[in-house]
């Protein structure tokens, strides 16, 4: 059974958070530390430590993710002008919280990540 992180209390809204979105699969709010001027997690209401535990039954799930972060992205006027979209796993990556969330940032030119 994987242990609960923070992200958990923030769907069940036992802490505070800016959510920006949520329906019974998925929750978005704004990053705590943001790396850009629009920077939000899209997060699983279930909990999923890493993308290495991601099941095959999972998959609509994960497709319901991308599609909540096109809207957010449609939402925060970045559609046009472009985002990025993360996904950390484990240490080389720096995934410090072990429930899966998708980064999504813009609001500024974020540069090459990769080439
Ligand atoms: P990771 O490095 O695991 O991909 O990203 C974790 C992200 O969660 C970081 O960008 C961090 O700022 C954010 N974060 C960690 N704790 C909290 C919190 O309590 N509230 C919010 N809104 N964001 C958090």
């Amino acid at each position: 059974m994987a242990e609960e992180t923070i992200f958990s209390k923030i769907i069940r809204r036992e802490i505070p958070a800016d959510i920006v979105f949520q329906d019974d699969q998925v929750t978005a709010f704004r990053d705590i530390s943001p790396q850009a001027p629009t920077h939000i997690l899209i997060i699983p209401n279930k909990l999923i430590p890493t993308v290495n535990h991601i099941a095959e039954s999972d998959e609509a799930l994960l497709g319901h993710m991308m599609v909540v972060a096109a809207k957010i992205a449609k939402q925060e006027g970045i559609d046009e002008s472009g985002y990025r979209l993360i996904m950390n796993c484990n240490k080389d990556a720096g995934q410090e919280v072990f429930h899966i969330h998708m980064h999504l940032l813009g609001g500024k030119n974020l540069g090459r990540l990769i080439g």
